[in-house]
């Protein structure tokens, strides 16, 4: 039994089904996994807030690479299963 999904791919339709972008087959892929993940209805919910935020103060809205990153941290910390800390002792030698 596969337990394990890949979330970070439902994240990309979380995102595209909220743009109102995602195909009919992607939407229904991602309302299973809604019902079975626990954290995707998160994400989902975080989505969404996101794009309230950014239509919110579009005026001034300048399409970045990082702006969802942006808004995340106004939003505040997301506990996520994957989280990756990257320690870099590689550079600090002597
Ligand atoms: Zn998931």
């Amino acid at each position: 039994m596969d337990m394990l999904v890949d979330c970070t791919e439902f994240e990309k339709i979380i995102s595209l089904q909220i743009d109102g972008e995602a195909t009919e087959s992607e939407r229904q892929a991602l309302e299973e996994h809604l019902s079975v993940c626990q954290n995707c209805p998160k994400t989902y919910r975080i989505f969404n807030r996101i794009k309230q935020v950014i239509r919110s103060r579009r005026t001034d809205f300048k399409p970045s690479s990082n702006y969802c990153s942006t808004v995340l941290n106004q939003l505040g910390p997301i506990d996520q299963p994957a989280i990756r800390t990257r320690s870099s002792n590689s550079k600090y030698r002597h």
